[in-house]
């Protein structure tokens, strides 16, 4: 389970570089972690390096943004979110 950036990120740059694998980098609109590259390393460190280091508290573990969007979208009325398979990006497929 990796860490991912949310849509609040600034473009600072600040998680890029404390990343301790190079998983961040600047994406189309802003940056990015590869999910594949990414070692969740919040058991290195007592808070993971991204996280740490963003001014803006955009660096998160994808479960937490998975909750969070599972959460506002019950509150918006949405049926209920299915996971069936987690997409090998690492992003949440299977939306019933
Ligand atoms: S959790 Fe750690 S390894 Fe993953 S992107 Fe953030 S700093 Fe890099
Ligand atoms: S530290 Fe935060 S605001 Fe800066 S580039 Fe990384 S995610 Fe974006």
């Amino acid at each position: 389970m990796s860490y991912m950036i949310t849509a609040e990120c600034i473009n600072c740059s600040a998680c890029a570089m404390e990343c301790p694998v190079r998983a961040i980098t600047s994406g189309p609109s802003q940056y990015e972690i590869n999910p594949a590259i990414c070692i969740e390393c919040e058991g290195y460190y007592p808070v993971a390096r991204c996280k740490w280091a963003c001014p803006v508290d955009a660096c998160v573990p994808e479960r937490a943004h998975y909750l969070e969007r599972a959460a506002t979208m019950a509150n918006k009325g949405a049926p209920p979110v299915i996971v069936t398979r987690a997409h090998p990006a690492g992003e949440l497929a299977g939306v019933a």
